[in-house]
């Protein structure tokens, strides 16, 4: 295996058992494991060792997920992806999640092949986006020159089309709440009742009218999300 898959990732699960199950599945793939029972210890040890990914159990002793999260996003220097593991299905879970700033969601039970994928995904994603260049399939986005382009054709978005791009390239794989992506574009002063419909179309029609495949994807009931394309 390539040293770039290699990713330091933080389980933070109560359960003995599970926690030793995903540990042994990283561990054999070569990846770097570091876990916590609890969610205080948790968050300490995520803030600390900076892990390219985090495994976070919604139901913890001492702090949930979402509350270990939450408090991860408010305090850390910069971001760490967080996949976070529930054990039902719940879309209120799900959106609790989000909310929170979980990037990525698992329902127990899962195939620990899915797991070893999610996270590597998120965490060479995370890496990926640490310079001023982000590249989801064939789109290139600048952050520092505030451009996008795909197949190396350039974008034309307006500020806000650009902007929710980039709240979307930063979340891939994840998906973005409608709920989130408003507060992060416009705080509290929402301009309408359905400010995102109109910037939506905007943006589907400078990113995939003009390409044979679409990347901005709706989740029904959750929000939107980004598809790599190649
Ligand atoms: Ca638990």
């Amino acid at each position: 295996m390539d040293s770039q898959d290699i990713v330091r990732v933080l389980i933070i699960e109560d359960n003995l058992a599970l926690r030793s199950n995903m540990a042994a599945a990283f561990e054999a793939e070569g990846h770097i494991v570091d876990f916590a029972a609890e969610g205080t210890a948790g968050l300490q040890l995520a803030m600390q060792t900076h892990p390219d990914v985090v495994v976070l159990d919604l139901g913890l002793p001492g702090m949930d997920g979402v509350e270990v999260c939450r408090q991860l996003r408010a305090r850390a220097d910069r971001h760490v992806p967080v996949l976070m593991l529930t054990a039902r299905d719940s879309l209120e879970d799900k959106l609790g999640g989000f909310a929170a700033g979980a990037d990525d969601y698992l329902t127990k039970p899962f195939a620990e092949a899915e797991l070893l994928a999610r996270c590597l995904a998120l965490g060479v994603r995370h890496r990926a986006g640490t310079g001023h260049r982000l590249q989801i399939g064939s789109l290139c986005i600048d952050r520092r020159l505030g451009s996008a382009s795909r197949h190396g054709q350039a974008l034309n978005l307006h500020q806000t089309g650009y902007r929710i791009l980039l709240e979307l390239a930063e979340a891939w794989p994840g998906t973005l709440t409608r709920s989130h992506l408003v507060t992060r574009l416009w705080g509290e002063d929402v301009p309408d009742s359905d400010p995102l419909r109109s910037h939506l179309y905007l943006l589907r029609q400078a990113l995939d009218k003009p390409f044979a495949t679409a990347m901005l994807e709706t989740v029904h009931g959750v929000g939107f999300r980004l598809v790599a394309d190649s």
